[in-house]
């Protein structure tokens, strides 16, 4: 999260990666071809497990690098654009009268960041003024002025606090207060019985201490104050939603007055603390949980002052990027939330870190940079041209489903054609004038950036929508569909080889980029995008009848995705991932029937083999060869506890097995793996 940004979550086309190869920078990245024959396993019957025969060899020819726990497509994309963006910031980090303003900022940032001997030599001096306010908190009355200040720089102690569209008007932007406060990565982590949970939370505390340790405590003193720590986040949490049931728009949609959330939690002064935030003249937001801030006063007056203060020391140090900490802290950090938790070897490199945190920080000056170095206007064109493809193709779709009344298929039609598509970059760049960025103080930095995002998206409340918005940087690998905008998003990152070339075949950019495409229009209309209307307000558009069907075809994906076993002991969440395996499956269909339109425009023969495949087979490969990812075995269990994203493997074979134009294609019999007769259907 960055800032106080609290938008709705976004659908994005898969959980962000983290990390890339333990190369040494000047080793180019190359970018694979549309179809690599060289990743397939050729001994494997496609009817029997396609990901397989599609992505065998990935993993021998691709090892996951040591400093990082997953390695597929996406991170090879994602490694060359980090080089990319490597030489661009390297060339700007020399201060130069000839930069423009915007060019300096990501320079001094990046070369901030880079200077680890200044960070280290400042050590934690630049934090002191944020513990000196801790320190200084004498009662819990006084907590409102210093929560209010910390949610400005993201320490997000107690719970996360910003902005988003209202869910019923999204013209209105307005405030909301959701749950939060925790430092393992969900609610259930701190519940789940087994070993592996068990382990992780002694692992959590013993961190927690060591954290402490190197803030200057004595280690006994710290050893309790982590358990102490422990015992107030899992009061948090047991008033916290999973991430399953935040999925559903309204377990989080709760608009009230200030006054009532002033019930609810009286500890805090909430008019005050919006006042402190720089929010005037709000009477009401949107309280995500209201059990929450219920939970929360008595986990408040049950906590004394001293572990409150302790907690609020964590919460700070948690808060902060690791890179611009000093060296031990970054290690601990390390050690604990990428070693232990994700399985991750070795660290990053420090640039491959800087650049990261750069994108984060002024992404769209990064961002502006990295366009004009990088995507042409062909490319955004055609892309624009094949996303127009999937939209009629989806058009078609509506028609086609024998089960939805004339009715529900108009609103649905409505919906669709006020899709707002976003290729590439902004039409209108962030204005980061007023972001001062001070060469040699990478800390300092940091939290400047973050209190202007959040002032940025605060100042939003009360104002008209910003249609042209995007919720990514341009070098971004990855996609989205929010709701509320009703918009598909596709960074120019994601726009390059094997998803999108410009000198691949049709069939080919189809079964990437095209598939792509419509899982993020698709992500419009599964469990979750079809409570919204084309406004983007929620609102329930269907028939009772037809929502009734809907559901049943939906609870079909639900079994089918749950009985998938991802690890061990750990099988798929099959209602966390809905969402996400309808838009996979809607999405390879979509491509799919526009595909076939584009080959009837150009006379594409689908008889004539090309490479010993069919243009449909090769549709198919290359959809697959989206997703030949692999993931080191303690990074599946995170992901498969806490992402709405199916592991690779299923978001190839779980498609295709409800697809029987795929079995047609390669010639397999109903009832072998991957044509079973009861195959699902929602799009
Ligand atoms: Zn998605």
């Amino acid at each position: 999260m960055a800032g106080a940004a609290l938008a709705v979550q976004l659908d994005t086309l898969h959980a962000q990666a983290v990390g890339s190869p333990s190369d040494s920078p000047e080793k180019k990245v190359q970018l694979l071809p549309g179809l690599d024959k060289q990743l397939m396993d050729l001994s494997v019957d496609p009817c029997v497990d396609f990901w397989k025969y599609a992505c065998g060899n990935f993993a021998k020819l691709y090892p996951i690098p040591a400093d990082k726990s997953y390695y597929g497509p996406f991170a090879i994309v994602d490694d060359y654009s980090e080089a990319v963006l490597h030489d661009l910031l390297d060339a700007v980090s020399i201060p130069s009268a000839q930069h423009a303003p915007n060019e300096q900022k990501i320079g001094d940032y990046y070369a901030s960041c880079m200077d680890e001997k200044a960070i280290d030599a400042e050590g934690l001096k630049p934090l002191q003024p944020e513990l000196d306010r801790i320190a200084a908190l004498n009662d819990k009355n006084q907590l409102t002025d210093l929560l209010a200040h910390y949610q400005m720089i993201n320490v997000t102690a107690f719970f996360n606090y910003g902005e988003q569209q209202d869910y019923q008007d999204a013209q209105k932007q307005i405030a909301v207060v959701d749950q939060g406060g925790l430092g393992l990565p969900e609610r259930d982590y701190y519940f789940r019985t087994g070993d592996a949970a068990e382990k992780t939370r002694r692992e959590y505390v013993e961190h927690v201490a060591k954290m402490l340790v190197l803030m200057g405590e004595p280690a006994g003193a710290a050893a309790t104050d982590a358990q102490k720590i422990m015992v107030l986040e899992t009061a948090l949490a047991k008033v916290s939603l999973d991430v399953t049931a935040m999925r559903d728009p309204n377990n989080v949609y709760h608009p009230m007055p200030v006054a009532k959330l002033a019930e609810l939690t009286p500890e805090i002064d909430w008019p005050k603390f919006l006042v402190d935030t720089g929010v005037r003249g709000v009477t009401g937001l949107n309280v995500t949980n209201p059990d929450f801030f219920k939970g929360l006063q008595g986990a408040l007056e049950s906590t004394d002052l001293d572990t409150v203060k302790t907690y609020l020391r964590w919460q700070l140090i948690n808060s902060v990027p690791a890179v611009v900490l000093p060296k031990e802290m970054d290690a601990e950090n390390f050690d604990f939330y990428r070693r232990k938790l994700q399985g991750q070897p070795e660290q990053r490199a420090r640039w491959k870190r800087c650049v990261e945190a750069t994108d984060g920080a002024l992404g769209e000056a990064l961002g502006q940079v990295y366009v004009a170095s990088q995507f042409s206007a062909a490319s955004k064109s055609l892309t624009l041209q094949m996303v127009h493809d999937i939209e009629s193709a989806m058009d078609k779709e509506i028609d086609a489903q024998a089960w939805m009344s004339a009715e529900t298929k108009l609103k649905a039609k409505a919906k669709l054609h006020m899709v707002a598509d976003k290729i590439g970059y902004p039409d209108r760049w962030r204005d980061y004038t007023n972001l001062k960025v001070v060469r040699g103080d990478a800390l300092g930095n940091a939290f400047r950036a973050t209190e202007f995002e959040a002032k940025r998206e605060l100042a939003k409340i009360g104002k008209p929508v910003d249609r042209g918005e995007w919720g990514m940087s341009p070098p971004t690998v990855n996609a989205y569909y929010n709701p509320s905008m009703n918009d598909i998003n596709f960074p120019a990152g994601i726009l390059q080889a094997p998803f999108f070339d410009p000198h691949g075949t049709d069939a080919e950019n189809y079964g990437h980029i095209g598939a792509i495409e419509g899982h993020e229009l698709t992500h419009g209309f599964d469990d979750q995008g079809s409570q919204f209307d084309g406004n983007g307000n929620l609102s329930n558009w269907w028939t009772p009848e037809d929502k009734k069907k809907f559901d049943a075809m939906t609870d079909c994906e639900v079994n089918e995705y749950g009985s998938f076993t991802a690890v061990e002991d750990v099988k798929l969440n099959g209602k966390l991932t809905l969402g996400e395996n309808t838009a996979d499956n809607g999405g390879l269909r979509l491509a799919y029937v526009a595909f076939l339109e584009d080959a009837k425009r150009k006379n594409i023969d689908l008889n004539a083999k090309q490479d010993g495949y069919t243009p449909l087979q090769q549709f198919f490969l290359a959809d697959a060869q989206n997703w030949c990812g692999t993931l080191r075995p303690e990074l599946i269990r995170l992901r498969v506890q806490t992402d709405a994203h199916s592991p690779d493997m299923f978001r190839v074979n779980g498609v295709v097995q409800n697809m029987p134009e795929f079995g047609k294609a390669f010639g397999c019999k109903v009832d072998q793996p991957m044509m079973p007769a009861n195959a699902c259907h929602v799009w």
